[in-house]
């Protein structure tokens, strides 16, 4: 392939993946957003693949290469749970810091990479490399320690070094001089010791930047790393001269810097006081400031009272959290609403952006199990609403119907928007047991006097409520 017809491919490629993320952003064009996405990669392979910079020699790697992550990703694609897949994420993300890493020591030590180029660029291409390899160590031990924690390898609880602020800045400083050193290194031998020194403090940072952050911030970081290994990726294509990885990475640098702050505004949190980290592992007893102590008894029901509350009702708010998830209750729930509709209700879902364990959880649990999309509704949409609903249903989800979050200032949820369920007429809540959710705190919502305690696996409740239901 020329290299002006792989130059067209590349913009093929990149108007494809923005038409991609138009088409993410919303659940009804989100199929269309993925097939772009998937043509725009295919096409990106095979030019960089043709294209005039792979030797023939070189052919016979990238097809093994090829074969062997195609086979990988194929494997985690069809075993990986849905629950698991925010560690998935993560996992690819550590990837694309480790490419970045490897690329900037290859460019680094390789004669060919600089041949031709004047001491300007020279500097500059050594630049690149100093700044994509610091991202790239910073993404991957940053996306390995987010792995660990999302799998439960690493507890949730935020580690707090004494005088971390000045720990962080000392390790900055040090970059900069090493930098320096770097730049001014007079043969490749020179400048391997502040490169490597570098990476070590690097991938430190990365290690102590999400140790340092809470359980409840999770959701936050795992797309605040999507953002890094996208600026990775950007960093890796300035040290190879490729326009599409530039694009391409600041595409994905980018948006995965403003999902980050969509999603801190969605748990009223700041974006730097999410970095400084510290929130929302505290404590996975019931809040110390013991100002809104839970308190009282809570009323349990059976499947049938549940049914018999849903049939009184003429509205219905569903609110599903990463119970429904764990539990694969998704189709019940669509069986239940189907039911409720053929019986005259007004069904709706109520989604909170941070439910389940990654963004958009809940909305591609109901697309699969082919709920309308036009009557799942997100949480300022449907907020409103709930004194003018008959009962909200709550399934598996404990930490987006909190009221601490606004009763509670001491609360470590305090400001979080919730979905407020206790203002429905009834509210059920549907958990195996008292525990806290994924913050680690009580709940206040489960003794107030209007809500109904489910107790059991959400699958099986629901089939139960279904059979109801139908007698
Ligand atoms: P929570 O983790 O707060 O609560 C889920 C509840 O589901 C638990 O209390 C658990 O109670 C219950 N549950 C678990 N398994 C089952 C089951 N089989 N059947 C019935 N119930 C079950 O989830 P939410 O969705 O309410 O909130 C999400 C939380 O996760 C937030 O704190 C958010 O910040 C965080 N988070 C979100 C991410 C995102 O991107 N969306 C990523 C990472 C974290 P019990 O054990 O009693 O059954």
């Amino acid at each position: 392939m020329s290299a002006s017809l792989a130059t067209v491919s590349y913009i093929a490629a990149i108007i494809l993946f923005i038409l991609s993320l138009g088409g993410l952003s919303n659940p009804e064009t989100s199929r269309r957003g993925n097939l772009y996405g998937m043509i725009g990669m295919a096409i990106a392979v095979l030019a960089t693949v043709s294209g005039p910079r792979v030797t023939t020699g070189g052919i016979a790697w990238i097809a093994i290469a090829l074969v062997a992550g195609g086979a990988i990703g194929l494997y985690l694609a069809r075993t990986v749970k849905m629950t698991q897949m925010p560690e998935l994420v993560a996992f690819m993300h550590s990837l694309v810091g480790l490419v970045a890493m490897i690329v900037g020591y290859a460019s680094y030590v390789d004669p060919t990479a600089t041949a031709g180029m004047a001491a300007a660029e020279v500097t500059i291409h050594h630049v690149e490399v100093y700044v994509g390899v610091l991202i790239g160590a910073v993404t991957l031990s940053g996306s390995v320690i987010a792995f660990g924690k999302l799998s439960g390898r690493i507890g949730g609880k935020p580690l707090l070094l004494p005088a971390r602020h000045w720990l962080n800045l000392a390790g900055l400083l040090v970059v900069i001089w090493f930098g320096y050193r770097f730049l001014g290194a007079h043969s490749i031998q020179e400048g391997m010791t502040p490169i490597i020194v570098m990476s070590v403090i690097a991938l430190l940072f990365g290690i102590h930047m999400v140790m340092a952050i809470g359980g409840a911030d999770m959701p936050v970081v795992v797309s605040m790393l999507n953002s890094y290994s996208g600026w990775a990726a950007a960093a890796t294509g300035f040290m190879l001269s490729n326009d599409l990885l530039i694009v391409t990475g600041a595409l994905v640098g980018s948006s995965g810097a403003i999902l980050s702050y969509i999603m801190c505004r969605a748990m009223n949190r700041n974006f730097i006081s999410v970095i400084a980290g510290g929130f929302g592992g505290e404590t996975s007893a019931p809040s110390a400031g013991g100002a809104a102590q839970p308190a009282g008894e809570v009323v349990p029901v059976n499947a049938q009272e549940a049914a018999d509350l849903l049939r009184e009702a003429k509205s219905v708010v569903i609110v599903p959290g990463y119970g429904m998830a764990v539990a694969q209750a998704q189709h019940t729930v669509y069986e239940i609403t189907k039911r409720l509709r053929e019986l005259g209700k007004t069904v709706r879902f109520g989604i909170h952006p941070v439910a389940g364990r990654m963004p958009g959880h809940m909305n591609v649990l109901l697309a699969e199990a082919k709920v309308p999309y036009d009557i799942v509704l997100e949480m300022d949409e449907i907020n409103g609403d709930f004194p003018d609903t008959d009962v909200s249903m709550v399934i598996g989800a404990n930490d987006i119907v909190n009221p601490s979050a606004q009763e509670d200032p001491s609360s470590p949820i305090a400001g979080m928007p919730v979905l407020e369920v206790w203002k429905a007429h009834t509210s059920i809540v549907m958990k195996r047991s008292m525990a806290s959710g994924y913050a680690g705190v009580d709940n206040p919502l489960f003794y107030k006097d209007n809500n109904r305690m489910l107790f059991g696996d959400a699958k099986k409740m629901l089939d139960e409520v279904l059979v109801a239901l139908k007698g």
